[in-house]
């Protein structure tokens, strides 16, 4: 990946913003409940090293990630608290995820027995860390049969040389709607399912952010804090936060070129904005390829305070903006973030997109340097 540090474009990320939402969502959670930080896709495209380790100073005593090598690469940071990787991995990996002591979902018992002969065929002698993925309504990854799961816990006490059944979890698919019809449902469905497993392992976790900011009740002991961490709202505008969330993210730009565009001349690819009178147009540094998208062709940036509309199509690498009057080449243009007194929200570019601000977050390209305060 080439990074673009020649290039005054870049995404800020106040790490103190970070600290501070998981400080007030500790607060709120009785001191024997953790929080581990969800950082996969790279912290939601805030950078997953320096997002942990602000997570870890705030008081987070675990990770969340997707894929394994996203594990390795914290392990690989120095990080040795608890890392669990939500997604499948391939039992493959047995071997290797068992020595850097990550902890890996899984959703069957024939994910055990492949993990079984790769662990065995191997030699290895660290119990490989085991969570019980159940599947209550997600529909994604897990258990759904009671006698399915029974027995594989049963399998997994039994090898208890080759495995460390340490965690069970689920995942609710509408925490962050008002309407708490298929939460409920979906809580019913866990609360069956860990009826038969007899004693529960160390880990229990069925939070995600929505869940833990407005389902504390059924927390387990462990929360899995993802976007609110970022300071955004998982439910968008549906829900609000029982405390102020505070936006890590900013995205900032230069303007590289400035000038007159005459009454009916046009900008841009396909010519599809033609200016109705005389007037200035600034061109941005910034495009698609960076995870800015086509589609915020007509939506807005902020220059000296005031909203300028972007005008004809976002291009790979470059985008035109209308200024209320000519400024000077350099000056600062903030895609997302505060100037003055107004902001625009990764919400609001979501919005625009018809997506949510996940999408934006992550869609972020590794091309826009991450610059820390
Ligand atoms: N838990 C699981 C299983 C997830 O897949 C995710 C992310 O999608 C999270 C927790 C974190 O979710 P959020 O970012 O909404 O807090």
């Amino acid at each position: 990946v080439v990074i673009g540090e020649h290039r005054h474009t870049q995404v800020t990320v106040d790490l103190q913003a970070i600290k501070n939402n998981i400080q007030q969502e500790m607060q709120r959670k009785d001191a024997l409940t953790e929080l581990w930080a969800v950082v996969k896709a790279n912290g939601y495209g805030h950078g997953i090293i320096q997002v942990a380790q602000a997570a870890k100073q705030a008081g987070a005593t675990g990770f969340c990630v997707a894929i394994l090598d996203e594990a390795l690469a914290l392990r690989a940071a120095g990080l040795t608290e608890p890392i669990l990787v939500l997604g499948i991995t391939e039992p493959e990996y047995a071997a290797l995820i068992a020595e850097k002591r990550i902890s890996v979902a899984v959703g069957s018992q024939e994910w055990l027995n492949q993990a079984s002969a790769v662990l065995a065929a191997n030699n290895v002698k660290i119990p490989l860390r085991v969570h019980l993925a159940l599947d209550a309504g997600m529909g994604r990854i897990g258990f759904q049969q009671p006698a399915d799961l029974a027995a594989t816990v049963a399998q997994l006490r039994q090898a208890n040389t080759l495995f460390d059944f340490e965690g069970i979890f689920t995942h609710f698919a509408t925490a962050d709607q008002s309407d708490d019809t298929y939460f409920m449902h979906q809580l019913a469905v866990w609360k069956k399912l860990i009826a038969v497993i007899g004693e529960l392992p160390r880990y229990v976790h069925v939070s995600n952010s929505a869940t833990s900011l407005w389902h504390q009740a059924c927390n387990g002991n462990v929360v899995r804090f993802g976007v609110a961490l970022y300071g955004l709202n998982p439910s968008g505008t549906a829900l609000s936060a029982p405390y102020k969330l505070q936006p890590a993210l900013s995205l900032t730009a230069q303007l590289t070129f400035v000038k007159r565009l005459a009454k009916g001349q046009s900008v841009s690819y396909g010519a599809t904005y033609t200016a109705a009178q005389d007037e200035w147009i600034g061109t941005v540094p910034i495009g698609y390829a960076d995870g800015y998208e086509r589609r915020l062709q007509g939506f807005h940036v902020l220059v000296n305070g005031q909203f300028c509309e972007i005008v004809g199509r976002v291009c790979m690498d470059q985008l035109m903006v209308r200024l209320p009057h000519e400024v000077p080449v350099g000056t600062k243009v903030t895609l997302v973030g505060t100037d003055g007194d107004r902001t625009i929200s990764l919400q609001d570019v979501a919005d625009y997109c018809g997506t949510i601000h996940y999408e934006i977050a992550c869609g972020l390209a590794p091309r826009v340097p991450r610059v820390y305060l």
